[in-house]
């Protein structure tokens, strides 16, 4: 394949590669997907050993494919949906090439090519294509905050894509900075193994576990809460909002709060301002963390309650969700701004503070001042160059397994078109 032109490059073997995938074979395009390690990378190497997808079984489904009949509302794990991945590909014979990183993304002026560098066995290797499809995920690299660097080399430093289990870690305590779904779901899993847990709270929404007799993400399907597109939400913090925090451990069918950590022994603090050598600083914002996370769950589900007093749906009462429970006195936070980091046996800390897209491989005019790409609906302002999987690329379930057949079909019609247009122009018709 050396040096051939293919009609699109695909970047990426995660669930947004391979849906792509499955449509250019569909319209016969002539392609080649380029995944740095295996597919399903980011699954195998970026999540912790306890870790349950948060979307049931049946949701997680790809263009033609969904392999979850036998136990549509359970929660496989990390590995069980690479595996997934691993068949898909296999099952339609798509066209991956594993272990091939993608180092440049160009395109010289007027040239109606892309030149595509990939990195295999440490040599360099030549493609040229029609059309770029950029599938290679917003979880590239770990982002932690510089005062990191002064941590002393006595506390062990993770981040929340490099923890595995707590028995990664030294004795004493641990300090979880962010409470994303991920913070969260690590402190969980921390404290289940009788560690002592610090946690360093955030401002993200929460969500129960289930509601009124479905799981939560039944109701956020059937309110098309998911199909919400960016122009529809006027309101900037609610586009810029983090994933929810949701369960992802053990049966992964309760809910997870702050104060429901605290109750299993989280010491809950304020968002991280500072650490040196001795002390860790926080900003006093540890309740209003809570209490953002308990009015975001109540908003969600007065927002079920209407759908279902409007669509008249026979649905039961909710069962009580003590994790769910809102901390109106907030009784379980912590209004202490520094920690001493030995007198509180703090040997290690985790940074669950979010990845960067890492697209540094994209050598074209196509991001904003802040490293966005510009583009509408996943089609990008460079001629040819296409993405998928982009949170908002098209709707709020961008980012998810179950968006990706919608987006996937978006972006490689409007590849085909791009295509068949160029033919036209080349026989002149
Ligand atoms: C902790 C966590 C939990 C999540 N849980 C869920 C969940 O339960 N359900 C759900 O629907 N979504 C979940 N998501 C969101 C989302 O589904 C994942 O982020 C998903 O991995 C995104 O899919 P993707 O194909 O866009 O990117 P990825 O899965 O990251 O795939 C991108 C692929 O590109 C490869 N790649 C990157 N750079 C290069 C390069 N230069 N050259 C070649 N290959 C490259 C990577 O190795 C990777 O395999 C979760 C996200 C996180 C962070």
């Amino acid at each position: 394949m050396k040096n051939a032109v293919l009609d699109v490059i695909v970047t990426g073997a995660g669930h947004a590669g391979l849906s792509a995938s499955y449509y250019l074979k569909k319209y016969g395009l002539n392609h080649l997907v380029f995944e740095r390690g295996k597919i399903g990378d980011s699954w195998r190497t970026r999540r912790w050993t306890s870790f349950k997808l948060n979307t049931p079984n049946k949701l997680n489904v790809l263009p033609g494919f969904s392999h979850h009949e036998d136990d549509p509302d359970g929660f496989c794990t990390a590995a069980e949906f690479a595996s997934t991945l691993e068949l898909y590909a296999s099952m339609y014979q798509l066209p991956v090439a594993e272990n091939s990183l993608i180092v440049l993304v160009e395109k010289q002026e007027n040239s109606p090519l892309f030149h595509v560098v990939v990195e295999r066995n440490k040599k360099r290797h030549d493609y040229y294509s029609r059309h770029v499809i950029i599938a290679s995920g917003v979880q590239n690299e770990i982002r932690i905050p510089s005062f990191a660097d002064l941590v002393t080399p006595d506390l062990m430093q993770l981040h929340a894509g490099e923890y595995r289990n707590p028995d990664q870690l030294p004795d004493g305590a641990v300090l979880v900075a962010g409470s994303g779904q991920s913070g969260c779901q690590i402190a969980e899993d921390l404290l289940t193994a009788g560690k002592q847990v610090y946690l360093s709270t955030s401002q993200v929404p929460r969500v129960p576990r289930s509601y009124r007799g479905k799981d939560i993400m039944d109701w956020l399907m059937e309110t098309q809460f998911f199909d919400a597109r960016k122009e529809d939400i006027s309101d900037e913090l609610l586009l810029n909002l983090k994933a929810p925090q949701l369960t992802g451990t053990g049966d992964g069918k309760h809910s997870i709060s702050l104060q429901s950590l605290a109750k299993l022994g989280a010491i809950l603090l304020g968002k991280m301002e500072y650490i040196d050598e001795q002390d860790a600083y926080f900003e006093l914002n540890a309740v209003q963390h809570v209490q953002f996370a308990d009015s975001f769950s109540h908003s969600v589900k007065m927002m079920i309650d209407q759908f279902i007093s409007e669509q008249k749906i026979d649905a039961p009462e909710a069962d009580p969700d003590p994790e769910d429970q809102p901390d109106l006195k907030s009784s379980r936070t912590s209004s202490v701004s520094s920690l001493n980091l030995k007198k509180n046996k703090i040997r290690s800390i985790i940074w669950a503070t979010g990845f960067n897209a890492g697209f540094n491989y994209i050598q074209l005019p196509v991001f904003d001042s802040d490293g966005n790409p510009i583009h509408r609906n996943g089609i990008s302002v460079v001629p040819g160059l296409f993405f998928l999987g982009l949170p908002w690329l098209r709707n709020r379930k961008s980012t998810l397994i179950i968006g990706s057949d919608e987006d996937a079909k978006f972006i490689t019609e409007a590849v085909n078109r791009y295509s068949m247009a160029a033919v036209k122009q080349f026989h002149n018709i």
